[in-house]
């Protein structure tokens, strides 16, 4: 194991509390939606924290897990709970399995989310500290708590920490994340209560404060204890960012030992879970901010997987320990190999938010665009073939890459053959947009992999019927990807008309007025790239701009378009013209707007000749990615994960 050091603080142990952590990597809670539908620890939930335990981090902190039901009735999705002793066997079985790889595990445990809860209705609302409009439903007042239901809250959450402790885990996390129904208590923005629970800054604090002391007097003096708290919620009248230093002094003289620092809330959803089109680091000033007035330990998150961001943080003294969330769903193994300085066999969070938040939030469960075990630990697991087969794999995008990668894990003999000079397929394009760097990561992390796995790529070379009768593989993978719409609209062959791929690869000049043709995400991140380099841009859709994404990261993109004034115009293109071209707006009116050039994105049509070709022919074949119907880089990815797994 070639151990580089060169991570020296990243990998130094540090403490909080009295307890000792090998690392400074923090898994990040965040909800899977793995729960039994009675609470329970589900054996997924066991395989998910093991592979990240297993791959190097410190300390785990497994996700939100309910105190109480009767009070809090809209407990939404299968969320955990630690409210009754039956909790413990299953939740023990999973802090042993942990502590193997000697992690430490810390459980968020939570009071669900008050106001922002899912569901509710005028006869059954959501709890809040006043009778505030409900998020999700602003027509639906919140029902206030009552003080007896904050004291029965409080016992419910300190007997919930004694099961925690008798479970085995290592640390309680206070889960006041994102404005939840905690932190309804602490702003004033929320809490309008006139009781010893609200008013002036003591009485915002008093719940937490009593939550502490009440745990504590249950996990003992030496048994850490965490707190989760949005300094800047960048929502107006919210809280300022000195009352959020305040909230830390005064929390910790409550007994906090450790703060786990965010920001946002559902109402600035972007800034919690950042896409990649924000900067890394977005909380790491906060972080830092509160470090200057506390005695205890910081955790941060850097917003990205890459451990030089990390150490950076660690070496500026900005924060003690970094918080990792979906670089861990994209590759469990992120510490081991930072640790052994294998940087470049990292595979890389592309900060897109599809499968993890939003497949939290559709409700199939936290997925990973890149990592198609992510969830699937145990039923994708990588066995070795019985018989090494000799494998075609045919193109060198994702889909391919992965198949190749996958069956060469397993023992296969493979060569991957690309008829262009550069391994990616059409994320390569992507890949150049500065806030698509990490896309540039993942060809790199392919590209080393299949090299370290002895996968022979032969580049430059396309594949015929004839290459494939004379090479006699046994299986063949096919992965020959899609290619730009090109529709029949008049006047399209215009010189003027470019694809992505030509401007982004080929670097073909624009002028300074362009128009955009189709608004899906590929239109919308090639309008934002092109206005952030001065240009004028409008964007022609039929459909709602960035209609093809979720709408955390929609959110953000749009508002970066709108803030760099790119016009968005509801229409479709019905002629090219010399001077830019014709649409017709949805009232049936044509509107000429003005280009230099035109930027085609209209989606892509499957190169799916071969595949045809081969139905016959070849006895094992798959055929994977955007030939079988033109998607995405998770469906790519998944379906060539799947082919190299099954081969
Ligand atoms: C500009 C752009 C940005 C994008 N960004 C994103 C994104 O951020 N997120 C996302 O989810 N999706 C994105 N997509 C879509 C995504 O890139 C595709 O869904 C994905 O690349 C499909 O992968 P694939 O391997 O199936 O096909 P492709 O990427 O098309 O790769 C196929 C490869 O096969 C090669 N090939 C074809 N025929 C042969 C042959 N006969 N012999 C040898 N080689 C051959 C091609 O040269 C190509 O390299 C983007 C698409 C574009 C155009």
């Amino acid at each position: 194991m070639a151990c580089t050091q060169q991570f020296k603080k990243l990998f130094q142990p540090g403490r909080i509390g009295k307890m000792e952590i090998k690392n400074r990597i923090v898994m990040a809670p965040m909800a899977t939606g793995f729960a039994e539908l009675d609470g329970r620890y589900s054996q997924r939930q066991i395989d998910w924290y093991v592979a990240r335990a297993k791959g190097g981090a410190g300390l785990i902190e497994f996700e939100a897990c309910v105190v109480e039901k009767e009070i809090c009735t809209l407990v939404q999705f299968p969320f955990n709970a630690m409210d009754t002793t039956l909790q413990i066997p299953r939740a023990n079985e999973l802090t042993m399995a942990v502590h193997d790889y000697g992690a430490k595990i810390s459980i968020q445990l939570s009071l669900s989310q008050g106001k922002n809860s899912l569901g509710g209705s005028v006869e059954n609302p959501p709890i809040s500290a006043s009778a505030i409009p409900s998020f999700m439903n602003p027509d639906i007042l919140c029902r206030p708590l009552s003080i007896e239901e904050i004291k029965k809250l409080i016992q419910a959450f300190a007997d919930a920490c004694e099961r925690a402790v008798w479970a085995g885990f290592d640390m309680i996390s206070i889960h006041n994340h994102s404005g939840y129904l905690l932190d309804q208590f602490i702003s004033p923005l929320w809490n309008k209560r006139n009781d010893e629970y609200g008013g002036d800054f003591e009485g915002r604090m008093r719940f937490p404060v009593e939550l502490i002391s009440a745990a504590r007097a249950k996990v003992g003096a030496d048994f850490p204890i965490g707190f989760r708290l949005g300094i800047d919620l960048k929502l107006e009248g919210a809280r300022t960012h000195e009352e959020g230093l305040e909230i830390c002094r005064h929390l910790e003289a409550a007994g906090v030992d450790v703060f786990n620092i965010d920001q946002g809330c559902p109402e600035a959803m972007p800034v919690s879970i950042a896409p990649c089109y924000y900067p890394y680091g977005l909380w790491v000033e906060d972080a830092a901010s509160v470090k200057q007035v506390v005695g205890i330990p910081v955790i941060t998150s850097g917003n990205n997987y890459r451990p030089d961001f990390a150490e950076k943080i660690l070496e500026e003294g900005k924060a003690d320990f970094i918080l990792m969330g979906r670089p861990l769903i994209a590759d469990p193994e992120l510490p081991n190999k930072a640790k052994e300085g294998r940087v470049e066999e990292i595979r890389p969070c592309t900060r897109c938010n599809e499968d993890c938040i939003w497949g939290l939030m559709t409700l199939k469960g936290v997925a990973c665009q890149v990592n198609a075990t992510a969830g699937k630990e145990r039923y994708y697991a990588i066995a070795p073939a019985t018989k090494p087969k000799r494998v075609m794999v045919i193109g060198g995008g994702p889909a391919g890459m992965e198949a190749a990668r996958v069956a060469a894990l397993k023992g296969h003999n493979i060569v991957l053959y690309e008829k262009k000079h550069e391994l990616g397929g059409q994320i390569r394009a992507g890949s150049k947009f500065p806030f698509r760097s990490e896309l540039a990561d993942l060809i790199n992390y392919f590209r080393v992999a299949l090299e370290k796995l002895g996968v022979k790529v032969e580049m430059g070379k396309e594949v015929t019927p004839e290459l494939i009768a004379a090479s006699r593989p046994e299986v063949v993978v096919v992965a020959t990807g899609a290619t730009p719409t090109i529709p029949a609209i008049p006047g399209i062959k215009n010189e003027r008309v470019i694809t992505i791929e030509d401007l982004m690869l080929n670097k073909k000049a624009t002028g300074d007025v362009i128009i955009v043709a189709g608004g899906g995400i590929v239109g919308c991140e090639t309008a934002l790239f092109l206005a952030q380099e001065g240009k004028k841009l409008t964007i022609v859709e039929t459909l709602p701009a960035a209609y093809d994404m979720n709408w955390i990261s929609r959110m953000a993109l749009l508002e970066m378009l709108f803030d760099k004034g790119v016009t968005i115009s509801n229409g479709t293109i019905k002629e090219i013209t010399e001077e830019g071209l014709i649409a017709t707006d949805p009232e049936g009116k044509d509107q000429t707007l003005k280009a230099d050039t035109i930027i085609l994105a209209l989606g892509s049509e499957s190169e799916n000749k071969l595949a045809k070709n081969l139905e016959d022919e070849i006895k094992e074949l798959y055929v994977v990615g955007d030939c079988v119907t033109p998607g995405n880089l998770r469906k790519a990815i998944h379906e060539g994960f799947v082919a190299g797994w099954r081969i």
